[in-house]
């Protein structure tokens, strides 16, 4: 019988799979993907397999309200597509390692309390990651599963871009920047070598530009520093995010309109960034579309964050070599593509725009100082590597 694994990726409001098999005295190969998205207003399934072709596209229960319908709607669907299969692991993202996590680790009751105290602050994934994992142990029991940070690529930073400057008693117990998206920073650092050899010794910003948005500064393939920090709210202007802002402005929320934490946590996470200076969407496709002048100034802002903060990086970095764009935003828009590099030109950068149109790989002219790279992120692969790595399950090298 083939042997399956099952990488999970549960958010608020949608829940991605894939699922890897192995043939008997095989390699483990992706088998298929997809997700449920609408959880809790219109759930719709849609599945391909490794090829792209459609396995599923169909609109499910309205009664799937929460993440863990979600797993068991999915769970009916694999066993009806794959019947019978046997599932040696599930990988699983999961956002917040804390000070604890700086590696993937197999899951227990005990770490799995430890990962629950990480909720506050990680409030828009963290419960939902955890739900996910409560979920799949219940209807897979005895299968192990593992959890993947997006925090732990981070780890080994140098101490000065870790710290908080608050007094020592508060940051004691973990108050420090951990940065996020790791999973998909890693992937991209790992494929460096053989995408864009000339700069995978070098110094480079990875660029991951989605619904979540942050820089990475990297140094011969590790992170020494990133635009996220402690949460997921730092740093550039996400879709509901606000990034970067003077703390004052929330002691205003406080103790000028008093609102309460959770109001204020709510405003934070779901109401700001593109959001919120546009009043339209978190969406840039709506936002790029839009003739609206408060949708111009979102993503105005969006690009002159991101500029902004590259520049910041390259100052960390003492130059760099190359920059990469990844993630929903930085694969498909040409058009932000092209700003962030036009306002970043000072670096060096000279951006071949036929070959950002196209989308090549390799987006920057022959004579750029510096070398432009859109490459598709798969933090996927990297939960499946780590799962299989740390179960002694991996393919044979
Ligand atoms: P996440 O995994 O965090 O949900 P993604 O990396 O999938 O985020 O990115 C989602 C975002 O990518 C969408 O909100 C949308 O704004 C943006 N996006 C996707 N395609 C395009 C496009 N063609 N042009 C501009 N933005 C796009």
């Amino acid at each position: 019988m083939d042997d399956y694994g099952l990488v999970l990726n549960a958010g608020s409001s949608s829940l991605k799979f894939c699922v890897y098999r192995r043939p008997l005295a095989g390699w483990w190969r992706l088998e298929g993907r997809g997700q449920i998205e609408g959880i809790g207003t219109a759930p719709h399934l849609t599945a391909k397999d490794a090829a792209g072709v459609k396995l599923a596209d169909q609109k499910l229960d309205s009664a799937i309200s929460d993440g863990r319908k979600a797993i068991n709607a999915l769970a009916e669907w694999l066993r009806s597509h794959y019947g019978g299969a046997r599932v040696l692991a599930v990988g699983h993202r999961v956002v917040h390692g804390g000070p604890c996590f700086a590696n993937p680790v197999v899951i227990t009751p005990e770490v799995l309390a430890e990962l629950r105290r990480l909720i506050p602050l990680a409030p828009l994934h963290q419960p939902y990651n955890l739900a996910a994992i409560e979920a799949a142990s219940e209807r897979l029991p005895g299968v192990p599963q593992v959890a993947c940070f997006d925090t732990s690529f981070h780890r080994g930073q140098p101490e000065v871009a870790e710290v908080v400057a608050l007094p020592r008693d508060i940051c004691k117990d973990g108050v420090q920047r951990y940065g996020f998206h790791g999973l998909s920073y890693e992937y991209i650092a790992s494929v460096l070598p053989e995408v864009a050899p000339e700069i995978a010794k070098g110094r480079v910003i990875i660029a991951h530009l989605g619904s979540g948005a942050s820089l990475c500064a990297v140094k011969a393939g590790k992170s020494v520093d990133s635009t996220l920090g402690f949460t997921a709210l730092d740093g550039l202007c996400m879709g509901t995010r606000p990034g970067a802002i003077d703390p004052g402005v929330i002691l205003y929320l406080f103790q000028n309109l008093g609102l309460s934490a959770k109001e204020v946590e709510t405003i934070l996470y779901k109401k700001s960034g593109l959001l919120g200076i546009s009043g339209i969407s978190n969406d840039m496709r709506d936002l790029l579309k839009s003739s609206e002048p408060a949708a111009r100034l979102a993503v105005d802002y969006f690009v002159y964050q991101a500029a902004k903060q590259i520049g910041a990086l390259a100052a960390v970095l003492g130059g760099i070599d190359g920059l990469v764009f990844t993630a929903g935003i930085g694969e498909n828009s040409a058009e932000i593509r092209e700003r962030i590099c036009r306002s970043s030109a000072w670096l060096g950068i000279e951006l071949n725009d036929a070959a950002n149109a196209r989308r090549d790989p390799r987006i920057s002219l022959p004579s750029s100082k510096i070398s432009i790279w859109v490459i598709p992120t798969n933090e996927e692969l990297m939960i499946a590597q780590h799962t299989g790595r740390l179960l002694g399950i991996s393919n044979p090298h």
